[in-house]
């Protein structure tokens, strides 16, 4: 073995016990060389280096304990289990078995010393350990490990012994003087976290007698903090070459007169919020450059996007070019067609629509149109970047809703030019309020605008929590609403897994409220619906012409009805906080004051009640996703980006948000002064997964 060659390339075949099946299950997991290995750290810990007293023992401690068995039994209870009581002085405990053989049963005789490892539980008469690992104490017996034994993710076919085996060698090539290069120089890491990098990676691999299993379990070590930071700053580097990428092509410049942008303004029956003016200039300035443009808009719901895009598609058209704009949903899609269409119908610019329900001829004429240039705008869903769809002069993409629309996406993008080489400039909104220092980790491929004013003369909702216990006085606050001229949603978030039964339940809750409160007109949308009947009973809702809308969550993003002003959300605890800050927004967007009623299904759990009381008490979309990413973590606020393309090994964006901003700092650094270090560093952390970005 050639000792002095990199473990960066050094192939883990050179290993013992890897041959080409064992290579080929490694691979599996991205591990193909000695480093890949070393990086393929431990998720969890179990101390077996000290023998724990009986006594001290406590439900969910993994633990190792020795004492002498004072009984052993067979009962026969729901199923046949094999108890034997283990006792040493300081306590006792039971060892339970479910399988368990006649000779095992015979050799567990009473005086029997016995030394176990395993989880304590909760047992009906004392804590207990299920099948236990276990062997009898006598001279020949082990002593305790002398480090913490270290748990690995794996794969089919590979034991935890296979794992420790492995990353002993890798361990011993280190300590041989294997070549692990340190991309990240020492001054670039936070004060308190070690610089030496084999030696974190030692610790982690096998901590030492002594290291405490709690702060490791928490993620909490300073070597694990080495690599936390580590990893961070390689997540930074990879979104920042995705964009780099694509910020190495050209995009057209779209400057026009801005004639259009005055017409518009003129006709609105409102002016633009400060923040709404400073995020459009920062958008117009960015299309007027020949650099694509890639940037975020973040706004709480009701701060106006829709307008400040439009203002955007206005700039595009004016400069001769075409303008997508994407939603996640038909139904929001939609009432993006009709906003644009209202206001740039007497501009005289034509909207076209575009969706996965239009088929047929509609369809060819829409691709036609698209592909001829004649059609300056078109609003769709997903569908619009379908291969099929061409055009013959993008100029701009807007993505409302980003998080079901990644960084491989917005790579694919290249392919659908503005024609000459030219790729389209992209604006994405987002409604879903992000810490900073977290959008700025999560989306370090963008810049960032955010919309922090709403539109004067909102007045904030009003929400109270009340039991459904008391559903009839609900009802009749619904009733007193509509009497005085008032509409209102009452939302159904159901349980059923299926939509099918979610919108029959819907259809059932509607039909009783229609028959409780006769004489009010009673509407119902919900996902099974085709689009034209939502679209229709929307149409109905919004002209006053229902008085109550019974709907699923499908109007979380979408309806614009500012004489709605009561909202009913039955079981709202089983929504994410983002999730009834997004509904609760339909409502309060007109001069009356607005009440949001969350009608829950006592009892509350504890994280419930916390969560429904910040939704009682702050209206704050920031506030209220600082608070969702406490409670929940960041993966549900990030939705598919965190899920699919932001895995972290070691870091966890929320636990580890004090390095976030270090660790751009750090990217900084190294692309400025080291740049050659990067490509490694990505490789090393993200392995195969950012091979898209260098193609
Ligand atoms: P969101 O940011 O949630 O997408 P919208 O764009 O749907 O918000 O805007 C919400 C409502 O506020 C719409 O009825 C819109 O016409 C209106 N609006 C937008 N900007 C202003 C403004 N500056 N002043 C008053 N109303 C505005
Ligand atoms: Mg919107």
């Amino acid at each position: 073995m050639n000792q002095i060659s990199p473990l960066a390339e050094t192939p883990v075949t050179r290993l013992k016990g890897v041959g080409p099946k064992r290579a080929e299950r490694l691979a599996r997991l991205g591990i193909e060389t000695v480093q890949d290995l070393l990086f393929h750290l431990p998720f969890r810990y179990q101390d077996r280096t000290r023998v724990v007293p009986i006594g001290a023992l406590r439900p969910g401690d993994e633990a190792v304990c020795e004492g002498q068995v004072d009984h052993v039994e067979i009962r026969f209870g729901r199923r046949r289990s094999l108890l034997v009581h283990l006792s040493d002085g300081t306590g006792s405990i039971i060892l339970r078995f479910f399988h368990f053989t006649a000779a095992q049963k015979n050799a567990l005789r009473r005086g029997l010393r016995l030394r176990c490892f395993g989880e304590v539980r909760n047992g009906p008469a004392s804590y207990e350990l299920v099948h236990p690992e276990y062997r009898p104490v006598d001279g020949a017996a082990p002593g305790p490990e002398e480090t913490l034994t270290p748990i690995y993710p794996t794969t089919e076919g590979m034991h935890q012994l296979s794992w420790r085996e492995l990353t002993e060698q890798a361990l011993a090539l280190l300590e041989q003087g294997g070549r692990l290069e340190a991309l990240l120089p020492p001054e670039y890491l936070p004060p308190g976290l070690p610089g030496d990098l084999a030696e974190a990676l030692r610790y982690l691999h096998r901590p030492p007698v002594g290291a405490s299993l709690e702060q490791m379990q928490a993620g909490r070590h300073p070597a694990q903090r080495r690599l936390v930071f580590e990893e961070l700053v390689a997540h930074q580097l990879s979104l920042r070459e995705a964009r780099r990428t694509l910020r190495r092509l050209q995009a057209p410049a779209l400057a026009g007169d801005g004639g259009l942008r005055q017409k518009l303004l003129a006709r609105l029956p409102f002016r633009l919020t400060g923040a709404q003016q400073r995020v459009l200039e920062e958008i117009s300035a960015d299309m007027a450059s020949p650099r694509p443009m890639l940037r975020l808009v973040q706004g709480d719901v009701g701060s106006g996007k829709t307008v400040v895009a439009a203002l955007a598609a206005l700039q595009a058209v004016e400069a001769g070019f075409q303008v997508a704009l994407m939603a996640p949903t038909e139904l929001l899609a939609e009432q993006h067609l009709r906003n644009l269409r209202e206001w740039f119908d007497p501009l005289e610019i034509p909207v076209g629509w575009l969706s996965g329900q239009v088929k047929g001829k509609e369809r060819r004429r829409a691709l036609e149109a698209l592909a001829g240039g004649d059609l300056p705008l078109v609003v769709g869903t997903q569908a619009l970047f379908q291969q099929e769809v061409a055009f013959a002069r993008l100029g701009l993409v807007i993505v409302d809703e980003q998080h079901r629309f990644g960084v491989h996406q917005r790579l694919a993008l290249r392919d659908k030019g503005a024609g000459g080489g030219l790729v389209p400039h992209q604006l994405i909104m987002t409604a879903t309020p992000i810490p900073r220092s977290l959008a700025m980790t999560a989306y370090a491929d963008l810049d960032l605008s955010v919309i922090d004013e709403l539109p004067p003369g909102r007045t904030p909702v009003k929400t109270v929590l009340v039991s459904d216990q008391r559903r009839d006085e609900v009802i009749q606050r619904v009733r007193a609403a509509c009497a005085a001229g008032r509409q209102a949603y009452w939302v159904c978030t159901l349980i059923e897994e299926s939509e099918s039964l979610q919108c029959q339940a819907a259809e059932e809750t509607a039909r009783q409220l229609a028959e409780a409160l006769a004489g009010l007109r009673v509407g119902l949308v919900h996902g099974r619906m085709k689009a034209q009947e939502k679209e229709a009973v929307m149409a109905r809702f919004k002209a006053g012409e229902l008085d109550l809308l019974v709907a699923t969550t499908v109007i979380e993003v979408g309806v614009d009805v500012p004489n709605a002003s009561l909202m009913i959300i039955e079981n709202p605890e089983r929504l994410g906080l983002a999730q009834l800050h997004q509904l609760r927004g339909r409502v309060g967007r007109g001069s009356v004051e607005s009440h949001c009623v969350l009608m829950y299904h006592p009892p509350l759990g504890q994280q419930a009640r916390e969560r429904l009381a910040v939704m009682r008490d702050t209206a704050d979309g920031f506030r209220i996703a600082q608070k969702d990413l406490e409670l929940r973590g960041p993966g549900e606020i990030l939705g598919v980006r965190q899920a699919g393309e932001m895995q972290f090994r070691v870091a966890d964006l929320l636990r580890d948000q004090d390095l976030l901003d270090a660790a751009r700092d750090a990217a900084d650094r190294l692309l400025r002064d080291a740049p050659e270090k990067v490509q490694p560093l990505i490789r090393r952390w993200l392995g195969g997964s950012t091979r898209y970005v260098q193609a």
